[in-house]
């Protein structure tokens, strides 16, 4: 894939972590200025450290992308820093399962409000910049539980939701030049899943889950979120591409 972004500005959210920070860590190496943010400080200036020992160049801004003004300030402080905004890739999450029935008003408002109008509100302002500019890449991360469903519902709802979005937001801006598709992971070792991947009995769950036999990485999810950014996808648009081991598929 290399020499296709180099040069260009990429903005990860929830970089500080997991699949966030392996993207970010991909997009360095393919010559790309990267804005790590995050709402956890300590996360992301480690992601920035990681990605400046191996040569690249990033910056760190923090922000609650469930605040309106954090979002909007975010990319305001990108544009400041790089002049521009080419790739993003919105990918701020939480999870809180339990039935539907005992889910506190709270846990639903907040599983909605990272998730959900998080990406929107990030969305809102990155569609802003890019409008402004000649276009751009934006790649969402749902869920193979915003695909199926098999998982909690409110994180299933806001996985939905951003599935949604994503298609909506394809079709309304494919004509100004910014391409919009979203990543649908499924099991993945991350801070995230990690303390169920240390219970023998919950992890064989999931890797029954997995037609592959095993759990994915953070860097197979982030060499799929470079490349639909990248023109090697300049075809691809609205799609909601399982990176799942084929769990979906089954
Ligand atoms: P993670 O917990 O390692 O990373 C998530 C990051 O988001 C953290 O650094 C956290 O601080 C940050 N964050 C949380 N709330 C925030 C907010 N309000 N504003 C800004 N940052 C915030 O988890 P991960 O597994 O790397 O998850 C990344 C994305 O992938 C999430 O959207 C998650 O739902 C999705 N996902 C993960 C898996 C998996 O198996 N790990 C599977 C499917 C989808």
């Amino acid at each position: 894939m290399s020499g296709k972004l180099q040069d260009r500005v990429a903005l990860v959210t929830g970089g500080g972590s997991g699949i966030g920070r392996a993207s970010a860590l991909a997009f360095a190496r393919e010559g790309v200025h990267v804005v790590v943010s995050d709402v956890a400080v300590e996360g992301g200036e480690e992601t920035v450290r990681l990605v400046t020992a191996a040569g690249g160049d990033a910056n760190f801004v923090a922000a609650d992308v469930s605040k309106a003004a954090d979002a909007e300030r975010l990319i305001q402080r990108t544009v400041e820093m790089y002049g521009r905004l080419d790739c993003t890739h919105n990918n701020t999450g939480i999870s809180r399962g339990a039935p539907l029935h005992e889910i506190p008003e709270e846990v639903w408002n907040a599983v909605l409000a990272v998730n959900l109008t998080g990406v929107w509100l990030c969305m809102k302002y990155e569609i802003t910049q890019m409008l402004r500019q000649d276009g751009g890449t934006i790649v969402n991360t749902a869920s193979t539980a915003g695909l199926v469903g098999r998982y909690g519902a409110a994180y299933t709802a806001s996985k939905f939701g951003v599935v949604g979005l994503t298609k909506s937001a394809a079709m309304q801006y494919a004509p100004r030049g910014i391409r919009i598709n979203a990543v649908c992971p499924g099991w993945i070792d991350t801070p995230m899943t990690h303390e169920g991947m240390l219970d023998p009995e919950r992890l064989a769950g999931r890797i029954a889950e997995e037609p592959i036999g095993r759990i994915g990485t953070p860097e197979e999810v982030a060499e799929a979120v470079v490349w639909l950014c990248s023109d090697a996808a300049a075809f691809v648009l609205g799609v909601a591409l399982p990176v799942d081991g084929g769990l979906v598929a089954r």
